[in-house]
């Protein structure tokens, strides 16, 4: 709208804003981005700015390399931590093609159009996110900067002052905090955003882990969201809460369920467990992340659900009489390193087929999921994750669901690059097998 537009280019003018990063992410959540001057804001908001895309991984062929960058005057904030004086904003960005087609390689315009299909049915898709990660002495070994477990206080510096300036930063930005503390891994903490609509809380993790890592990296210190860094501690997950709202309303709120649950909330969660296994090479992407996904450390293995949290991967946490807005859906499989943009798309679409299909949601797991024996599990009808990128791939190969979620363009890049992957590691002979098979086979 022009109303938006005039409020860019006024608050630009106002904070003495220079330089405006035009931002983007790639199929594999990467973020991406380049720099114009205010001269050029008014004209890049109106028309777009062209750029090469053929440097950014999944993006672009040869052949296609022409892109236009579409500025979202919704997503202007400036850089907190950047000089005030010549200052610096960012906008995420719109990918299109030279003739203005909406680029399908776009992991923004994918989760648009999953988020319209929603709209249609009439549902707002709103996400809330448990982020973790780890603070490292440095970039290339995963070295401790504190021994603190979770919800320690006494936190050992830097890392207390990072969580603070991290908060501040991205109230400064609009995104609001809920909580923020140490996690049970040493050296690993979570910063908890509040839950907004799919979209900005997309964009919001993707400016959250970049605040995350530029403000440690002035400290001279590391922060990485690999999903397990560090043999035989917690892994780092990325905890999704889910919801339904229409306008005002949280359709997965019902007061005369017993835990509030409504059927349209059931459902959803029957979609997800249904299809959970084919959608878990986007929640979970690289070979490390199936290194988390082990029992013993909190993290998820086994397809089930619950109130009360025992490492299952959907839990629905229960609430007062009232509390109509924080019935959700938590989905405990995904890692900070997936692309948001494609996680959520695949979770909404697994979800919206569950209310689509009507899926008959199983009973809530009683007891822990991991200490029941293999039979009682296979009697409850409760299937287990893929386990490694490769059963995650063969998986998400032949699932229709993804497909048609991520688009020709973005499904086939992803499992093109993420073969590529697998082949390669498949080929390493590793430092373990050495260590153990050499002196003794
Ligand atoms: N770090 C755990 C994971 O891998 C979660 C810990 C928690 O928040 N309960 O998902
Ligand atoms: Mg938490
Ligand atoms: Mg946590
Ligand atoms: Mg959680």
């Amino acid at each position: 709208t022009t109303a938006a537009r005039d409020f860019v280019l006024r608050t630009a003018r106002e904070h003495d804003v220079k330089f405006i990063r035009l931002w983007f992410t790639d199929i594999l959540g990467k973020l991406k981005g380049f720099a114009i001057t205010a001269d050029d804001l008014e004209d890049a908001l109106d028309r777009g700015v062209g750029f090469d895309g053929s440097a950014i991984d999944g993006f672009a062929r040869h052949h296609e390399s022409d892109m236009r960058a579409y500025p979202d005057p919704a997503t202007f904030t400036l850089l907190p931590w950047r000089p005030r004086q010549n200052a610096v904003a960012r906008m995420f960005c719109d990918i299109r093609q030279p003739r203005g087609q909406t680029f399908p390689g776009d992991p923004r315009q994918v989760l648009r159009r999953n988020l319209d299909r929603a709209a249609e049915m009439g549902f707002t898709y709103n996400v809330g996110a448990e982020l973790e990660f780890f603070y490292l002495k440095n970039a290339s070994a995963p070295e401790l900067l504190d021994h603190d477990g979770y919800f320690d206080q006494l936190s050992s510096y830097p890392a207390s002052d990072l969580r603070r300036e991290t908060v501040l930063n991205l109230a400064e930005m609009g995104i609001p905090v809920k909580y923020s503390h140490h996690e049970g891994a040493p050296s690993q903490h979570e910063i908890d955003l509040e839950y907004t609509d799919a979209l900005t809380m997309a964009d919001n993790l993707m400016t959250a882990k970049l605040v995350i890592k530029e403000l440690a990296q002035l400290q001279n210190v590391y922060a990485t969201f690999m999903p397990k860094p560090i043999s035989r501690v917690n892994g780092s997950g990325l905890h999704l809460h889910q919801s339904l709202f229409a306008g005002e309303a949280n359709r997965f709120y019902d007061a005369d369920d017993e835990q509030y649950l409504s059927m349209l909330g059931k459902q959803f969660i029957a979609g997800l467990i249904a299809h959970a296994p084919e959608i878990t090479l986007v929640t979970n992407q690289w070979v490390n992340s199936y290194k988390r996904l082990i029992p013993g450390y909190e993290a998820p293995v086994y397809v089930s659900w619950t109130h009360v949290n025992r490492s299952d991967l959907i839990r629905v946490p229960s609430y007062e009489r009232g509390e109509e807005a924080s019935i959700r859906i938590e989905y405990r499989s995904p890692d900070p390193a997936c692309n948001p943009y494609l996680a959520f798309s695949a979770m909404l679409a697994a979800g919206l087929k569950g209310i689509e299909e009507q899926y008959q949601v199983p009973a809530p797991v009683v007891g822990n999921v991991q200490e029941m024996s293999p039979q009682r599990r296979q009697s409850l009808g409760i299937r287990t994750l893929p386990s490694s990128l490769g059963e995650a791939i063969n998986l998400a190969e032949t699932s229709e669901l993804l497909y048609e979620a991520l688009g020709d363009h973005v499904f086939n890049s992803l499992i093109e690059n993420k073969k590529l992957e697998w082949d390669e590691y498949r080929s390493e002979v590793t430092d373990y097998e050495v260590s153990r098979y050499l002196s003794t086979l």
